[in-house]
């Protein structure tokens, strides 16, 4: 059974092949600058050379295209006939309160996720595009939606209501929904298998700490709380992502450098978070790197966002009244020791500490808190396609 992953963007496409029979990656590959100068395919087939197509992609349904033709080419592809794709996982942003779980695509969901285009202006319409462009060009093959808010659906109305009058909650949907709920979900289930555990019977603290950046809350396998709010702009200082701030700066920033919506907006998404610290970057490789040579703001910006991290840490331990294992995934997660050092200095009074020999592991699954330690410390590689597939293929099972 090959079940397709794709993750549309607004103009890229993420995609890889699963055979499912083993869970093993056939080919995976990325589309970039759709309807820009300049487009271009890196196909990976597994085993083979990696091919490069720059080629004119208008469009998603143009790109979508392209990765079939790249799939079952005779030399670089991996499968004799589309017909051999059975189901189709898409990576869908945000659900709304429409969807707890993992769904199989029909008109109404589709007419779900229009609804919900108002509050992921950016993913949702590119996510809509690659769903649309499949069905054209692989009609009949069933399809799924893997929502990065599900996850977090299990909230209760405290950890996800905002302090404003009720009414914007019901009038505009005015809430906490919580984002990478795919890699939340997959790294606690892997924490619990490790810990050879049921995940009913565990707390988890789960770090996402990528270019993106949140943190949840899973207490006996429900996300009870996580950082990232209405939008995917809460919580922790991020990339370029400022994280919380006090509200009442944006009007008075606004008045102040004459900023429209739009404007602040980017300010906030696109120029703050360490990049607006630091002045450096966004990527911590080069942050680390001015850090270490005396850059005293790239230093700040790293401190920052280490104790933003601890401090929600700190707070989620008491929402769960304890917690039994933290785990660090993504781009920073899974690569940085000296961030994840930094994070878990002076948490001690928990029963846990890093063991520095253990905590040099770069993207592998591990523990990294000392022996006998009472709470656990992880490192594990997250892995969102292969949580699309699985979904895919228990959705599907049945129709094909
Ligand atoms: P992601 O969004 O999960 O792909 O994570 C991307 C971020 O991870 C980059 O912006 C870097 O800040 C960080 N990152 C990736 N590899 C490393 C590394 N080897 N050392 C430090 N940071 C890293």
């Amino acid at each position: 059974m090959k079940v397709l992953v794709v993750n549309c963007g607004s103009s890229s496409i993420k995609y890889q092949l699963f055979n499912m029979m083993d869970e093993t990656v056939l080919a995976k590959g990325l589309v970039e600058r759709i309807g820009l100068e300049g487009s271009v395919l890196t196909h990976q087939p597994d085993g083979k050379d990696k091919v490069v197509i720059q080629e004119d992609i208008p469009n998603h349904s143009v790109g979508i295209k392209l990765v079939l033709n790249a799939l079952t080419d005779g030399k670089h592809g991996v499968i004799t006939s589309m017909k051999e794709i059975v189901a189709i996982g898409h990576r869908v942003v945000h659900a709304g309160e429409k969807f707890a779980d993992s769904v199989l695509i029909t008109p109404d969901v589709m007419n779900a996720l229009e609804e919900c285009i108002d509050m992921a202006p950016l993913h949702n319409p590119p996510n809509i595009l690659g769903i649309n462009a499949c069905a054209e060009l692989m009609p009949g093959v069933p399809q799924v939606g893997v929502f990065d808010t599900a996850f977090h659906q299990t909230m209760p109305k405290h950890a996800f209501l905002y302090g404003l009058p009720y009414e914007a909650y019901e009038k505009y949907g005015l809430r906490r929904y919580g984002f990478h709920g795919t890699s939340h979900k997959y790294v606690s289930q892997q924490a619990a298998e490790i810990m050879d555990q049921h995940l009913t019977n565990l707390r988890i603290i789960t770090c996402h700490l990528g270019n993106g950046a949140s943190i949840a809350a899973i207490k006996y396998g429900r996300s009870i709380d996580t950082s990232m709010g209405f939008t995917p702009l809460e919580g922790l200082v991020m990339g370029t992502r400022s994280g919380e701030i006090d509200p009442a700066i944006i009007p008075y920033l606004m008045k102040k450098e004459g900023m429209t919506p739009d404007q602040i907006d980017s300010y906030l998404n696109k120029k703050s978070g360490v990049l607006g610290i630091s002045g450096v970057s966004s990527d911590f490789r080069d942050i680390e790197g001015a850090a270490d040579t005396g850059n005293e703001r790239a230093q700040l910006a790293i401190d920052i966002f280490a104790y933003r991290v601890k401090k929600y840490i700190g707070s989620y331990v008491a929402a769960m009244g304890g917690v039994d294992a933290i785990v660090f995934t993504a781009g920073l997660g899974e690569n940085s020791p000296d961030i994840r050092d930094k994070i878990c200095n002076g948490l001690e009074f928990l029963g846990t500490r890093i063991d520095p020999a253990k905590n040099k592991i770069r993207g592998k699954a591990q523990e990294i808190s000392v022996d006998g330690a009472k709470v656990k410390i992880f490192v594990i590689p997250t892995n969102e396609e292969l949580v699309i597939a699985r979904d895919t293929r228990v959705i599907c099972g049945g129709l094909i």
